[in-house]
């Protein structure tokens, strides 16, 4: 090892690599580049090699040409944004080489906004925040990127086969902790949470309560492939029929599907003081009927909170950090039901069908 804490032969490998990549706004642009620059290190100091990204729907998105923004001055965009990678060096040493760790995909506005300039970037009232793979900053999906030490996060070693699930599980852990803060507004004893759609954030959704000791039920509409079983090993209760036919009054909802008459139905399901937090983005354009003074007079009547969460904070990515470590591992590693090569990185990228994680792997 040199003072870097690079070997000779991992030098070797250093100069061009690949890198998952799109022209944003542009259709269908998917390409690997076989011939990527190494991370600039004005990126970061702390040099990782890349083991695996998760794939999700704002990836489709953004090479659909529908989202998505380069770096200031570049044309391409490298995708990725729920990464895992060990770290190569770091000449700051807040990491060792070989640490497992992940990136935290948000950084704050430069001007910055209140809620940037005390580390709440997932608040951003400018929308001036940047993401990796997302907007205007490079993806994880290349065999080698950079941050800096304080958008690192280090999972345990035993986490190697599954710390790609940090990003969403991180998502999830700011819902529950902002659900626990408006749950204090008054004396808080939650007993049941329905999640409804059993994707991953779902299914994390539904970790989540169980760790917390709640009653969980998680509904969806698939009655096949992976996700009633998943959610039952969690001792969670599955059902497949719709919101207004449970008969139960949930304390908490975590409404993860986006379709908007689930998102009416679970407000309307919420029990006395309970809290719908929604996570679902909707694609908007279609209208449905609905009685807005029955719902106002039953949120009014019943102190419910509807309340809507995207993104995370360092904070939020270390409660998840801690998630994982105290969930099943065989659990998480069967979350993720599709591992892609990438060589076959395509494949990774088409839709869901049975799919609960896609996953595409490097090395
Ligand atoms: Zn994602
Ligand atoms: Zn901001």
């Amino acid at each position: 090892m040199d003072d870097c804490g690079l070997s000779q032969g991992r030098l070797g490998t250093l100069g061009r690599m690949r890198a998952v990549s799109v022209i944003p706004g542009q259709e269908n642009s998917l390409y690997l580049d076989t011939n990527a620059p190494e991370p600039d290190p004005d990126e970061g100091p702390v040099l990782v090699e890349a083991i695996a990204v998760g794939i999700c729907g704002t990836d489709r998105e953004v090479i659909a040409g529908e989202y998505g923004e380069a770096p200031p001055g570049a044309k391409r965009l490298i995708l990725g944004h729920e990464s895992l990678g060990r770290v190569l060096e770091d000449p700051t040493r807040t990491f060792a080489p070989g640490d497992l760790v992940a990136g935290i995909v948000r950084h704050p506005d430069p001007v910055p906004c209140p809620n940037c300039a005390a580390g709440e970037w997932d608040m951003c009232r400018n929308g001036r925040f940047t993401e990796h793979g997302i907007k205007a900053r490079h993806g994880f999906a290349r065999d080698r990127w950079r941050v800096q030490p304080d958008h690192a996060i280090r999972l345990a070693p035993t986490l190697d086969a599954v710390g790609v699930l940090l990003e969403p599980t991180s998502v999830v852990a700011k819902a529950w902790e902002h659900i626990e803060r408006i749950g204090e507004r008054a004396r808080w004893t939650p007993r049941t949470a329905l999640v409804t759609g059993a994707g991953p954030i779902g299914l994390l959704a539904a970790l989540l309560g169980v760790q917390r000791g709640l009653e969980v039920h998680v509904l969806d509409r698939a009655t096949a492939g992976p996700k009633p079983a998943l959610a039952a090993r969690l001792g969670a209760v599955y059902h497949h029929r719709g919101v207004p036919d449970l008969d139960l009054e949930p304390d908490v909802a975590l409404e993860c599907t986006g379709a908007p008459t689930v998102v009416l139905d679970v407000m309307e399901k919420i029990g006395p003081n309970g809290i719908a937090c929604l996570t679902g983005v909707s694609s908007g354009g279609r209208r449905i009927a609905l009685d807005a003074g029955h719902l106002n007079r039953q949120l009014v009547l019943e102190n419910n909170v509807i309340f809507g969460t995207v993104n995370a904070n360092r904070r939020h990515w270390r409660q998840a950090a801690d998630a994982l470590l105290q969930a099943d591992i065989r659990w998480l590693d069967d979350l993720i039901t599709r591992r892609v090569p990438l060589d076959r990185y395509p494949d990774a990228y088409t839709s869901p069908g049975n799919d609960v994680k896609a996953v595409l792997e490097f090395g």
